[in-house]
């Protein structure tokens, strides 16, 4: 026989969150009514703490408004079931209107000014709070309460009731409402907080202190010498501790613990609001409350406002790739991020970089500099100076070999404020081999790129320095010839033949020259930056093209200020700029007359003495179309052309700190500018 089995589905019973929420919200607003209505000041009918405020607040704040009818509705049943037949209809219900009115009020108001469930950590938000749940919504709440009251014949006068109701909920608002909404928006986090056991520890401890302070002052008859102390500020320190270790919620959680043991107490007869009569001693507790609870949560807004500036200012620092350490005024190492303290293990010639938090900065410096470390030695003066506050700032490049690479890096210290008044730094050091290794690419790049172009150049020049060369060579050949002869004469005529050689050195000398300046300008060589004087570079250039320019018949003026500062640069790439600007405007030259084909040269001061030399032509100019795009490389007009030769030189007086730009003369053809900075 077959074994039969049932297995019981478990039932889910699917609750929306209204449906959730009525189900929570219910007791507790029938709960907190029934305590309020035990808290009644006995001649007004307003409770001194009026808990169904806090509770109906608290839903309305975080309900979607489509059910707030609902809340309301619930709210209103609780205060009628507690109330109702001991008050007659028409004041339950028109106590029930000032009571959905007042918590309306606060929750619009701090729905609008908070966005989300109010969280109080700053003391802005505490302000913002108090207005709203303390003294706007609890008036509202007291002008209609206060009506009631006297309407139905309780009181005769209408500031009485006004003020009671009004410091029920101003009550109500300031020390219970934070510890509802807390509960309520962030039970999971306190609910974490309480399963970590240290701080679970504390909270327990922060309890039976609360407690054991609570019962000391309003519980136990104390003798009457201690009675002005004791009962106001036993529990004050448990407080304090609870706002600065569990903020608003925690404050006010205690808060609550701290009222509603003074009001147990003053039931008792013990404590101190024993004075007056019932409403008398009410309003003194009140009072007692209220001062107490401003403090105290003023310190919790500022301890959450500081220990969220601590959380962020460490998450900032964990989230930075840069190693960054802080420094106290005297050198030693205050506080480091995850990345600092990773790499005191991975580093190996960057020994002054192994410090700890608690070492001395300047210390590992200045044993490292004495050792021979060169960086150390660098840092150190450089570092000392922002301590010692004659720097704002100190930064500097430096690199290592590190597992056969170079590791290059940045260090940046800055001058750091602290609020005591003491001063400090901040050091920071950041990895840029990549970016450095990038640069030096793309140097190598241009480098290459610039070096085609002038062997492009030279190419064009081939025609005339061919010629060029030809004349010292054929001067040389014949006179050997004429050597010879003189010396197959009988007898020979030795004074001719040493002039003849003489001629014949000085030949060859012209003819090394072109050589030595061709080969100057074929080599791939480093940069290497020279002070020089502008004229002496445009004479050289003028000596590479000298042939070229007596081919096309083009003169030359030359216009030098006197006393020109010296310019710093790499003498061959400049050369190979100034020679591009002087072939390009010959070529543009081509078609004038000879008698107009004059370039001039002009080397002058601008007025931040930087040197501007600039090529004039009388060619064609530059037609408007292509001055925009005249340094964009392969723009040519040029059948042969290959249009790199302008943006290769703005490139390369680009990285001499210069400037090139090209210009139409008013008169015709074309100026090119070259502006280039002065040697330090
Ligand atoms: P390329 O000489 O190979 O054309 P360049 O970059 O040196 O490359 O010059 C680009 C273009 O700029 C030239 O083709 C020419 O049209 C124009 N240009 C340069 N210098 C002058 C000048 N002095 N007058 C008129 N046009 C010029």
């Amino acid at each position: 026989m077959g074994e039969t089995r049932t297995f019981a589905a478990p039932i889910h019973v699917r609750l929306t969150p209204l449906a959730r929420g009525l189900l929570l919200f219910a007791p507790a607003v029938l709960l907190c009514n029934a305590v309020g209505s035990l808290m009644r000041y006995p001649d007004v009918g307003a409770a001194l703490f009026f808990l169904p405020y806090a509770v109906l607040t608290t839903a309305l704040i975080l309900a979607p408004r489509r059910d707030w009818v609902w809340y309301i509705l619930v709210g209103a049943v609780a205060h009628f079931i507690t109330h109702w037949p001991r008050w007659t209809v028409s004041w339950v219900l028109l106590a029930d209107v000032a009571n959905v009115a007042r918590a309306l009020v606060a929750a619009v108001l701090l729905r609008r000014l908070f966005d989300g469930p109010p969280r109080l950590d700053s003391v802005w938000a505490l302000l913002v709070f108090v207005a709203s749940a303390v003294l706007i919504a609890p008036a509202a709440g007291a002008a209609i309460g206060a009506a009631n009251v006297v309407v139905h014949g309780a009181s005769p006068t209408y500031w009485p009731p006004f003020r009671a109701w009004f410091m029920s909920n101003a009550l109500t608002g300031l020390a219970v409402l934070p510890a509802f909404l807390y509960a309520a928006s962030d039970s999971t986090r306190w609910w974490r907080v309480l399963r970590e056991p240290q701080r679970a520890t504390e909270a327990w401890l922060l309890t039976v202190a609360l407690v054991a302070t609570c019962a000391i002052a309003f519980l136990l008859p104390i003798a009457s010498r201690w009675h002005v102390a004791l009962p106001f500020y036993a529990p004050l320190p448990v407080l304090i501790w609870a706002a600065l270790r569990f903020g608003t919620g925690g404050a006010s959680l205690a808060l609550t613990a701290v009222a509603f043991a003074a009001v147990w107490g003053a039931d008792r007869g013990t404590g101190p609001f024993l004075a007056a009569t019932p409403d008398g001693n009410i309003v003194v507790l009140q009072l007692f409350v209220l001062l107490t609870a401003i403090p105290v949560l003023c310190i919790a807004a500022i301890g959450s406002a500081r220990r969220d500036a601590v959380l962020l200012y460490r998450s900032l620092l964990a989230s930075v790739q840069d190693r960054v350490a802080i420094l106290d005024a005297g050198g030693t190492v205050l506080e480091a991020n995850d990345s600092w303290r990773r790499s005191t293990d991975a580093l190996e010639g960057d020994q002054f970089n192994h410090v700890t938090v608690g070492a001395n900065y300047l210390d590992a410096c200045r044993v490292a500099a004495d050792a021979g470390n060169p960086t150390a030695a660098r840092v150190l003066p450089g570092i000392t100076s922002v301590l010692n506050r004659l720097a704002r700032v100190f930064e500097m490049e430096y690199n290592y070999e590190q597992t056969g690479r170079r590791q290059w890096y940045v260090m940046s210290v800055e001058a750091l404020e602290r609020s005591d008044g003491g001063g400090g730094a901040v050091v920071t050091l950041r990895n840029v081999t990549a970016r450095r290794e990038a640069q030096m690419e793309i140097e190598e790049q241009r480098l290459e790129l610039s070096h085609l172009a002038r062997v492009g150049v030279l190419g064009q020049l081939s025609g005339a320095l061919a010629h060029e060369l030809n004349q010292p060579l054929a001067a040389i050949s014949n006179n050997v010839q004429a050597a010879a002869r003189l010396l197959n004469r009988d007898p020979a005529d030795v004074a001719e033949v040493n002039a003849i050689l003489r001629d014949i050195l000085s030949d060859d000398l012209r003819a090394a020259q072109v050589i030595q300046r061709l080969t100057a300008l074929l080599r791939r060589g480093e940069t290497h930056l020279q002070p020089m004087n502008a004229s002496d570079l445009l004479e050289e250039v003028l000596q590479l093209a000298h042939a070229e320019l007596i081919t096309r018949r083009v003169t030359v003026q030359k216009s030098i200020a006197p006393e020109l500062p010296l310019i710093l640069g790499d003498r061959v790439q400049l050369q190979q700029v100034l020679l591009n600007l002087i072939l390009n405007a010959c070529e543009a030259m081509s078609a004038t007359p000879q008698a107009e084909r004059v370039l001039v040269l002009t080397a002058k001061a601008t007025a931040s003495r930087h040197v501007d030399v600039s090529v004039r032509d009388h060619g064609t100019g530059i037609s408007p179309t292509l001055i925009d795009r005249l340094f964009e490389p392969f723009v040519t007009t040029k059948a042969e052309g290959l249009g790199l030769g302008l943006s290769i030189s703005r490139t390369i007086v680009a990285a001499h700190g210069g400037r090139l730009w090209a210009e139409n003369n008013p008169d015709g053809g074309a100026t090119l500018h070259c502006v280039l900075a002065p040697a330090p």
